[in-house]
């Protein structure tokens, strides 16, 4: 009997590992694929669950290993339980929180890759947090199991007035609590788990990574086989204001990192998107607007303008509807593919830049 401590985790083992592990039980390597087969396609979070294997070995499973280690604190649903924000406590007490999303043609969910951010972006919760700790591959990868169990199950409550609504979870975004390239030796084990066919099977074109901008991440990911989405977080034009913004730009000045930008396009041949969260009277301005036209005139990208999300004590306000539109046509007009991110879960604090891990009073 293992303890508490040390004992094996499921979602932290790639298939070749549990197969190297289920045979130092004295077990054939198949069966090891048919528990690999039992988490990531049925879902099954309980050995017991696991049917088409012995019982001695189903035992075995109960009594030396775990499949997951985030206890649940608490989840909260918003818009007509088509978002659904879960806080889970990690090994060591600290928090993190995971978004699902339900669309009529996708359901998304919005992952943490680390407790805290030490990234301290200047208009986000998670970032006046610090850094509490990375988090591990099946820490990352079991939000996103949480988010398909919870499709499979509350899609069905919610079909009488959304009869269209999918039934499998089908994008994972890495833009929780976290900066992803900051803990990117784990969080790359936690996509290749999730794109294995063998497995959970998602698609890399259903795989986003959001990064404020960390240059060696960029390049690295340029050079990875899965073809993944890149999003980058850019927020101004400006060099000055970005530092303000994001202490990042300070390491990464703006030109640095669209040299690095271009770099991943050519070798990749893959549309980056800039994240562009808009805050009133700060950048939001039509100058600024035809700035962010001209340094990305050219590029193969695409922006999204986010509206800010409040965060209490934050002395910043978002843009009005008029900013908005003024500042997406100015973008438009100028020939650069530009969208506004559909707000989802504003009221549970679910919303970019709002993950805090802070439990809250009921809905
Ligand atoms: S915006 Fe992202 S990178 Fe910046 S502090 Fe927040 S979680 Fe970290």
């Amino acid at each position: 009997m293992q303890t508490e401590e040390n004992i094996l985790n499921l979602y932290d083992s790639s298939l070749p590992e549990l197969e190297n592990i289920v045979q130092s039980w004295g077990q054939p390597a198949y069966r090891a694929r048919q528990i690999y087969r039992q988490i990531y396609v049925n879902l099954a979070d309980d050995p017991q669950a696991m049917t088409d294997l012995a019982l001695t070995l189903r035992e075995h499973l109960t009594t030396e290993t775990r499949i997951g280690t985030l206890e649940v604190v608490r989840v909260q649903s918003a818009d007509a339980g088509l978002t659904r924000k879960a806080l889970f406590r990690l090994p060591g007490g600290a928090v993190v929180e995971t978004v699902l999303m339900v669309y009529p043609d996708r359901a998304t969910v919005c992952v943490s890759t680390q407790a805290g951010c030490a990234m301290g972006c200047d208009f986000c919760a998670t970032g006046k947090l610090g850094l509490l700790r990375n988090l591990s591959p099946g820490e990352i990868v079991e939000q996103v199991l949480w988010a398909a169990r919870e499709v499979k199950h509350l899609v069905p409550e919610a079909s009488d007035s959304h009869p269209k609504l999918p039934q499998k979870l089908s994008n994972v975004v890495f833009m929780g609590m976290g900066e992803p390239f900051a803990n990117y030796d784990r969080w790359w084990q936690a996509v290749e788990r999730l794109h294995d066919p063998r497995g959970f099977n998602l698609g890399a074109r259903n795989l986003t990574v959001s990064t404020v901008g960390l240059v060696p991440g960029i390049l690295r990911l340029a050079e990875e086989k899965l073809p993944i989405n890149l999003a980058i977080s850019l927020h101004t034009a400006a060099d000055t204001l970005r530092s303000e913004m994001m202490p990042v730009n300070r390491r990464y000045p703006i030109a640095v990192l669209m040299e690095a930008t271009q770099t991943y396009i050519e070798k990749t041949n893959r549309r980056v998107s800039f994240e562009y969260v808009l805050l009133e009277g700060r950048n939001d301005s039509p100058e600024q607007a035809t700035d962010l036209a001209k340094l990305v005139e050219g590029m193969l990208c695409h922006i999204n303008l986010i509206p800010w999300n409040p965060v209490p004590g934050m002395p910043l306000s978002r843009s009005n509807r008029q900013r908005i539109s003024t500042f997406q046509r100015i973008l438009q007009d100028r020939g650069v593919a530009c969208t506004v991110r559909v707000e989802r879960g504003v009221e549970i604090a679910a919303a970019c830049g709002q993950l805090a891990g802070v439990p809250v009073s009921s809905p």
